[in-house]
């Protein structure tokens, strides 16, 4: 469960009505039934359940395994059309995320009401709980590309935009550890485009703010499918 600050009063946490429904309607817990509450920011405490409205915290800062990834990771995903950034709001989660930024690049089609981001938050949250994190992805507001590349650049990250055309390296390949070199410890941000793929100008714009152009393999992925595989591929050379 992940609560939120104003559910605390003192040794009880208070439960909201969904997390009442799924308690008792969906897992069937009985009073004094014991689990694991998080804040989503690192704070996990035992609980028991005390129906109909509560929990009480028994312990503190209860230690669990780490499931975070060893350097941050942002995923901007230029926002495909339709329901597609459910999916990928969800599988970031799962992959291990940090921080997800949903950008409107030039060939993006949708423009997400402040409901659709709301929708997205929780499904971030839900599947947070599901791989046991300690920490949920924070979504930010929608914003252009060229506002996000004076925030995620190759000053502040190791910064990678995924293109299918041309020959490329592959993402992979930039991620191992060149022979003698320290390896790096900045945040790696992984830029993923839209259905019809990045403009010249909007690739141009990232090479000039110190993007690496890098390829996910000889198939073109499916806008939906591109994050889940780029996140995949940093996930397995990051926990090395
Ligand atoms: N027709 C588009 C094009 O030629 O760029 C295809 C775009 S693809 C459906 C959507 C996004 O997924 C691309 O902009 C890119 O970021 C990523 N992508 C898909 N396949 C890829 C691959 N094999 N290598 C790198 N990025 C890929």
């Amino acid at each position: 469960l992940t609560i939120a600050p104003d559910q605390i009063s003192g040794s009880y946490i208070r439960l909201t009505p969904e997390q009442q429904h799924y308690l008792w309607r969906v897992l069937r817990l009985q009073a004094g039934d014991r689990l694991l509450a998080m804040d989503g920011l690192g704070q996990c405490w035992l609980v028991a359940v005390e129906p109909p409205d509560q929990m009480q915290i028994l312990e503190e800062q209860i230690p669990i395994a780490p499931t975070e990834l060893p350097r941050p990771v942002v995923l901007l995903i230029a926002m495909p059309k339709g329901q597609g950034m459910d999916d990928i709001v969800r599988q970031a989660t799962e992959l291990g995320a940090a921080q997800i930024m949903p950008i409107l690049s030039d060939r993006t089609l949708l423009n997400p009401s402040p409901q659709k981001l709301d929708r997205w938050r929780r499904i971030a949250q839900e599947a947070a709980e599901q791989s046991e994190r300690q920490f949920v992805p924070t979504i930010g507001e929608p914003q252009s590309w060229s506002d996000a590349l004076t925030v995620w650049n190759a000053e502040t990250c190791d910064a990678y935009l995924c293109e299918a055309r041309g020959d490329r390296p592959h993402l992979l390949q930039k991620l191992l550890p060149t022979r003698g070199a320290s390896p790096s410890t900045k945040p790696v941000a992984i830029a993923i485009g839209p259905e019809g793929g990045w403009t010249d100008a909007e690739i141009d714009g990232a090479i000039a703010a110190g993007y690496r152009v890098v390829s996910l393999g000889r198939r073109v992925l499916r806008a939906i499918t591109a994050p889940a595989a780029a996140l995949s591929i940093l996930a397995a050379a990051l926990e090395q």
